[in-house]
């Protein structure tokens, strides 16, 4: 396809952070940006050309978006699928419903990266408590974890198994959605790699990311990971077989728990998310091209950045609730780059901005 050229518009479902960061990299390519979401207050309106205020089954609203777009692309994975299905009767959608609809459910995404030949916890689908005590006595070892198949993030819809007195309990919490059950990773730490593949198969991964999270959230990523080099160019490898595998277009994310034993990094996929990241974030300030960028460039056709870092080392930390209160702290410190996501009311658990740092030596 011919590159989308500055002037085009990019319609952008969904308008929380991510969108708004998307919508700002597209601006400094000369691209326009329709922001797309069911919210009155989303942050993205702040800095977009135009927006839609319509909920994602509103076909008159989608229809006169589709209208006013050149592409469209979503800053989240819980768009209804029938959304893309709808917009991409008359327009491009990048990435395609087919990587959306494998990142929505737990179970298609550790069936691909099994298929795909990478290794990921035990897991088997559950749709019932009776189902779930008989997969806790004959197939998945204790302790376990049962998650909600779709719909879940940062920790929710999900339930720890230790004995088989805690089923009952567990199955509740899922409130009788699908769900599959999962053995449980003795990880050492978890890391992710984000990517992009363009429109003519092209593929560039950033740096391999560490990610820690607090209470569920993501808290602080640091690049590069501190895994062996064979470890890292496997998560990459593994990251280039599912972005071709499913086609896909654009940035993505694909989290992995890493296990250290005698001297080996040993990676389990955990998920996978069709849109960017939270933990390459730090891109932004401490690479040649940003995640933000890299997927405007893949989804409007346009040749892919440079993915090298520019500083030996990064870290990202994430301004959670009252973390924001730091913001003039924050901008006062040489170095370190203030990203405020403009969010008025500062809750507990919501994700009000971040902080980057290049670091002068590589993390050890
Ligand atoms: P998820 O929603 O799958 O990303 O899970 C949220 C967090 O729960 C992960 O980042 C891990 O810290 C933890 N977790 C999820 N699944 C497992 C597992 N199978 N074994 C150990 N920890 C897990």
């Amino acid at each position: 396809m011919t590159a989308l050229p500055p002037g085009s518009t990019i319609g952008i479902l969904g308008g929380g952070q991510l969108g708004r960061m998307l919508a700002l990299a597209a601006a400094n390519l000369g691209l326009k940006t329709h922001v797309y979401a069911p919210e009155a207050d989303s942050p993205a309106f702040d800095v977009a050309s135009a927006r839609t205020i319509a909920a994602y089954e509103d076909e008159a609203a989608l229809a006169s978006f589709a209208a006013d777009i050149d592409v469209a692309t979503y800053e989240f994975e819980n768009i209804p699928v029938a959304t893309v299905d709808f917009l991409a009767r008359s327009i491009p959608v990048r990435p395609g419903a087919k990587a959306l609809a494998c990142a929505q459910d737990r179970i298609n995404e550790k069936s691909l990266a099994r298929q795909l030949g990478a290794m990921t916890a035990d897991f088997a689908g559950v749709d019932s408590l009776s189902e779930l005590e008989t997969r806790l006595a004959d197939q998945i070892a204790m302790p376990c974890i049962l998650k909600t198949r779709r719909l879940g993030y940062d920790g929710k819809g999900q339930a720890k198994i230790f004995t088989l007195e805690d089923a009952p309990q567990a199955w509740a919490a899922m409130r009788d959605q699908p769900s599959i059950l999962e053995g449980f990773v003795n990880f050492q730490s978890e890391v992710s790699v984000i990517a992009a593949r363009g429109t003519d198969g092209e593929f560039r991964a950033f740096d391999v990311t560490e990610n820690e999270h607090r209470n569920h959230i993501l808290h602080r990523s640091i690049a590069p990971a501190r895994i062996t080099p064979e470890a890292a160019a496997e998560a990459v490898v593994i990251a280039h077989r599912i972005a071709d595998e499913l086609d896909y277009v654009g940035v993505f994310a694909i989290e992995f728990f890493a296990l250290h034993a005698a001297g080996v990094d040993v990676l389990y996929v955990n998920e996978m998310a069709p849109r960017v990241h939270n933990s390459g974030h730090w891109t932004m300030d401490a690479c040649d091209t940003s995640q933000f960028e890299q997927h405007i460039r893949a989804i409007a056709g346009w040749p892919l950045g440079s993915t090298r870092m520019t500083a030996p080392g990064a870290e990202m930390i994430n301004l959670i609730g009252d973390d924001i209160a730091a913001w003039d702290r924050l901008a006062a410190e040489p170095g370190a780059k203030l990203h405020h996501y403009g969010k008025k009311d500062a809750r507990p658990g919501r994700k009000m901005g971040h902080v980057n740092r290049r670091l002068a030596a590589r993390p050890h």
